[in-house]
């Protein structure tokens, strides 16, 4: 059976910064392979919007350079690249200027969905949400979409939402966590939500602990000055990880709806517990001979930034008290790998020999590479000569156990066709990013007024010592980075 494509309501979509690197690379591929498989209405269109001087001949022109560089495989058909670049415009709009507006506007069809997609600097996002508002280019119903980074801290982050809120209201605005548009969050949901089993487990007590871990095996080439005023806290913690953390310990929401999701997200990032010193890692990569190490690739020999984090987080409720959450994250380690494992607690009493290097069951939820679950079990080990216990994974890779039913699709894929679609469940909410901000500004302001450095690792490694130690010293250990 070959998975069931819904074509999307009709639309105009206007990407402001379509000239730009994640335009070009994720957003206007993304909407090609939409359109490939029949997703994108034949009527729809994008209209592009930057300042670069050009006419849609010319963006058509740059785009197809683009589709045959990150969407190869589709953009080899013709016939079928041709009607994707007919549905595609372009328009010069210099946002902080007051031309171009105008016909921005008028270019606008009435009766289909209207969404703007700010690809752009967040310093734009107040002027352009203005903008489209006085010059009469969005309506009670259009959708404005906005990218990473929602703020540098909870200050900012309160002024960008105030920004996007001079012309939108919340239930329009859809804040893009590409982690949230991948496959296995959202099997998380379904795993936990649609399954008798796995609830009544999913608490302290049958829960040792649980491990979230993004690990990257790239530094920070090419991005280090941007970087170098995030670091691994503001680039990956206060956001994908802290997402992924939610949807696992949040309470059964009442309904499968946007706005009960995002409440009961809102409600587990209020319980977090402070994260105290000794609670947490900081780190920083260093290579060989001062050559590949992270203050050479930010070009910085003083910065004090970190890329790496790992630390422990209490959740202060009543399911979760006393199962700790692990979190870890950084750059230039040995492999990339993201996942969950929800490790649980042994049996209260075991009948078994003692097995050597036993480490219990545990679900693994893997985001990359390989989006899968995969289960540990302890089974017997098979063959003669006593009884001895062995521990076996049944493990679900979903490319192997849906081959027939998979529409592969990129995160932001599915992201832009839930917001043509209006469905606000995988977008962050106003309260739920400001919610995460004033939880990690104590502990990034505790290290600026600290002036301490981060532990240096070795670029390639599985982190600082010290992060190891957070859980040797507890009795648990990190699960292998491969
Ligand atoms: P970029 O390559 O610098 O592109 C910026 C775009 O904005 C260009 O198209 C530029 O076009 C346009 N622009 C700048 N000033 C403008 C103005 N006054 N009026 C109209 N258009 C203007 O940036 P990017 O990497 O694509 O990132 C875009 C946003 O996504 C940023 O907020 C970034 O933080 C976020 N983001 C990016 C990535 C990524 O992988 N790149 C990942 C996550 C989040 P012209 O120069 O032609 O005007």
């Amino acid at each position: 059976m070959v998975s069931r494509v819904i074509p999307a309501p009709d639309f105009d979509l206007v990407l402001f910064g379509a000239t730009g690197d994640l335009a070009q690379r994720k957003i206007l591929p993304g909407l090609f392979h939409r359109f490939a498989v029949g997703q994108m209405p034949p009527a729809a269109r994008i209209i592009g919007v930057a300042r670069s001087k050009m006419d849609a001949t010319g963006f058509r022109a740059q785009l197809e350079k683009s589709l045959a560089a990150f969407a190869p495989q589709i953009a080899e058909d013709r016939a079928l690249l041709e009607r994707f670049l007919a549905s595609v415009d372009y328009l010069r709009v210099d946002v902080m200027g007051e031309d171009g507006w105008k016909d921005l506007a008028r270019n606008l069809r009435p009766n289909v969905v209207r969404a703007f997609y700010l690809s752009v600097s967040p310093s734009l996002f107040g002027v352009i949400a203005s903008k489209l508002s006085s010059f009469e280019a969005s309506t009670a119903e259009s959708r404005i979409v906005v990218e990473k980074p929602f703020g540098h801290d909870l200050q900012s982050a309160r002024a960008l939402n105030a920004d996007l809120r001079q012309g939108f209201k919340e239930r329009q605005i859809y804040r893009i966590d590409h982690y949230l548009g991948k496959e296995t969050v959202q099997n998380l949901m379904a795993l936990r939500f649609a399954n008798a089993l796995w609830e009544p487990l999913w608490n302290a007590t049958h829960i040792d602990h649980v491990q979230i871990t993004v690990a990257e095996s790239l530094g920070v080439e090419g991005r280090g000055e941007y970087y170098d005023k995030s670091g691994a806290m503001r680039d990956m913690v206060q956001n994908h990880l802290m997402q992924l953390l939610c949807l696992t310990a949040m309470e059964p929401p009442s309904k499968f709806d946007p706005n009960a999701v995002r409440d009961e997200k809102v409600k587990v990032i209020e319980a977090l517990e402070p994260v105290g010193p000794g609670d947490i890692v900081r780190g920083q990569y260093r290579g060989q001979n001062r050559q590949g190490g992270y203050h050479e690739q930010a070009g910085d020999p003083n910065s004090r930034t970190e890329s790496f984090v790992a630390m422990k987080v209490g959740i202060g409720n009543w399911r979760w008290a006393g199962t700790p959450f692990y979190l870890r994250t950084g750059k230039k380690l040995r492999g990339r790998a993201s996942e969950i494992a929800v490790v649980f607690r042994d049996p209260p009493h075991m009948i078994f020999p003692k097995m050597e290097h036993r480490r219990g069951n545990a679900m693994i939820i893997r985001l990359q590479p390989d989006e899968g679950i995969t289960l540990r079990n302890t089974i017997k080990e098979p063959g003669p000569g006593g009884f001895r216990l062995a521990e076996v994974n049944l493990d679900m890779t979903f490319a192997d156990a849906l081959k027939e039913k998979a529409d592969p699709q990129d995160a932001y894929e599915r992201l832009i066709m839930d917001v043509i679609r209006g469905d606000q469940t995988l977008f962050m909410r106003g309260d739920e990013v400001e919610a995460a901000w004033a939880w990690a500004d104590p502990i990034i302001e505790a290290w600026e007024a600290s002036n301490q450095m981060p532990e240096p690792y070795d670029a390639g490694s599985s982190g600082p010592e010290d992060a190891l130690m957070l859980l040797h010293k507890e009795g648990r250990r990190w699960r292998e980075i491969a």
